[in-house]
């Protein structure tokens, strides 16, 4: 990451890292603790309401982020547990999420998914729905819009991810002038995070480079 940002003449500061921890055991998650990592992401509610809860007493300083696909029966789940979102797409899990966060909780920081390749199987808002949702979120008083994040077309072709990590950033900067509580773009993951960075990510997904294939 230090290096991917000197290379593009960021400061390292800039880009935070989320370790993805899904399908790995606790162990794993409490050996990255002990080195320093803090934040962590997971992609299946269960599994991450199973591990929140079993390291809620003993490690209460981890920052708990939700990154896989959300059915809108699984938002309490999400709600009550987490401390990140980074999936939100439409309207409807949005509102769940509002209504469901317990008020002795800070708001729940929510990015908003967007779906730069624009293929219709991909999950995320389209780009040019993602300002009607963004402004939606903005009004909720339990969400705390963040940001955006992506998933690009899996691909070796450099420039496809180029364009997409780009179309991205551009989007981001634009919807950031209307809300200014949007800090964080969440590109990039152990294959891509160069590019990602190179094009102005602030949070990096990384899973397998840390802890091993899954
Ligand atoms: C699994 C996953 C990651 C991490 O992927 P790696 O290639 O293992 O780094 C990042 N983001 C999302 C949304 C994921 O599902």
């Amino acid at each position: 990451m230090s290096q991917a940002a000197q290379n593009c003449s960021r400061s390292p500061s800039e880009i935070s890292l989320l370790a993805v921890s899904k399908t790995k055991p606790i162990s794993d998650i409490i050996a990255a603790y002990q080195a320093g990592q803090r934040r962590f992401g997971e992609n299946y509610v269960q599994e991450g309401e199973t591990k929140i809860t079993a390291l809620a007493d003993d490690y209460p300083d981890i920052e708990w982020h939700f990154i896989g696909p959300l059915q809108s029966n699984k938002t309490k789940i999400v709600a009550e547990h987490f401390d990140w979102m980074h999936t939100v797409s439409r309207d409807k899990i949005a509102q769940r999420l509002n209504d469901q966060r317990p008020t002795n909780k800070p708001p729940l920081n929510v990015c908003i998914q967007v779906n730069i390749s624009q293929e219709d199987s991909k999950s995320g808002v389209n780009v040019n729905d993602a300002a009607t949702l963004a402004g939606v979120i903005s009004q909720l008083p339990n969400l705390k819009l963040r940001g955006l994040m992506a998933i690009p077309t899996a691909t070796d072709d450099i420039r496809i991810q180029q364009q997409e990590f780009a179309s991205l950033k551009s989007l981001y900067d634009q919807l950031q002038q209307q809300h200014p509580s949007i800090d964080t773009l969440s590109m990039g993951m152990s294959g891509d995070l160069d590019i990602a960075i190179a094009n102005g990510s602030t949070m990096v997904r990384i899973g397998s480079a840390i802890f091993g294939e899954r």
